[in-house]
């Protein structure tokens, strides 16, 4: 389903790209509106390897989502650095995306417009030309006409997927994106997901409540507990009950 990328027919610009290596030295951010302590994030201290898949599991309002907008640059800490490439992010970036749980896709616009939405500084030829390498690799190369209103939850999800790789991203940033699907249609995004991943070698942060999901896609697993990192190991090396049992000592 996945179009190979040796296969395909594309232009110069698409050839196979590497992830940035990110990096966060002592990352905090509380949310005002908060002042109960662990609403919010950090000090958090990562390294993330230039192509490497991450997983962050935790329990919902362990501050799962809240790390993934300071990755991308939607909020900004109140204290420590967040570095992509060598370079600080400062607020949000065309090269960053963030691809969450329900595909935010603009109605009006076909899947082809809000693939290739994000997409600057090209000239049509090459939009279109991007726009349908990426639709080719997530499996909807013949969808571009449609609007989303026609395609099924997994299928928008596709969509999302796709507008995220078509802006060729150094880091792709994944908020519990199929953890809407069924189980069947799950299983085959993650897979798929995976695919595109030994293909590209971006470097991926996902995230998911699901301990299974993150030891099946993950090469490293980072485990928080209000904000705070409790665990942070290779996957390989953890057991689904190591991590339940990490998650579970958390009181209430
Ligand atoms: P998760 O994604 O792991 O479920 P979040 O990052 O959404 O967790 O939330 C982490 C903590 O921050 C929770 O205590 C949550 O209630 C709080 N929080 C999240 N968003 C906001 C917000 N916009 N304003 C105030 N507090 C928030
Ligand atoms: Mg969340």
């Amino acid at each position: 389903m996945t179009a190979s990328i040796q296969d395909s027919v594309r232009p110069a610009s698409t050839t196979t790209r590497s992830g940035a290596p990110l990096s966060l030295d002592g990352v905090t951010f509380r949310y005002p509106s908060r002042r109960r302590a662990g609403a919010g994030v950090g000090p958090l201290t990562l390294d993330v390897p230039a192509g490497e898949f991450l997983c962050v599991v935790g329990a919902s309002g362990s501050g799962k989502s809240t790390l993934l907008s300071l990755l991308a640059g939607f909020l900004k800490p109140q204290a420590g650095q967040i570095s992509l490439g060598g370079e600080a992010v400062r607020g949000p970036h065309p090269r960053l995306t963030l691809v969450q749980q329900e595909a935010a896709l603009f109605p009006w616009l076909t899947v082809a417009g809000n693939v290739g939405f994000g997409l600057r500084g090209l000239n049509r030829e090459q939009r279109q030309a991007r726009v349908a390498d990426a639709l080719r690799q997530v499996g909807l190369a013949e969808y571009g006409a449609r609007r989303p209103h026609e395609l099924s939850g997994g299928q928008r999800q596709r969509v999302a997927l796709a507008r995220a790789l078509a802006i060729q991203p150094g880091l792709l940033l994944l908020d519990e994106p199929f953890s809407a699907l069924d189980h069947a249609t799950r299983t085959a995004l993650a897979d798929e997901l995976l695919a595109l991943w030994w293909q590209h070698r971006v470097t991926v942060v996902f995230v998911t409540h699901q301990l299974e999901e993150a030891l099946h896609l993950g090469q490293r697993v980072v485990a928080l507990r209000a904000g705070q990192v409790v665990l942070d190991a290779p996957a390989k090396s953890v057991s689904l009950d190591d991590l339940r049992r990490t998650l579970e000592d958390e009181g209430p």
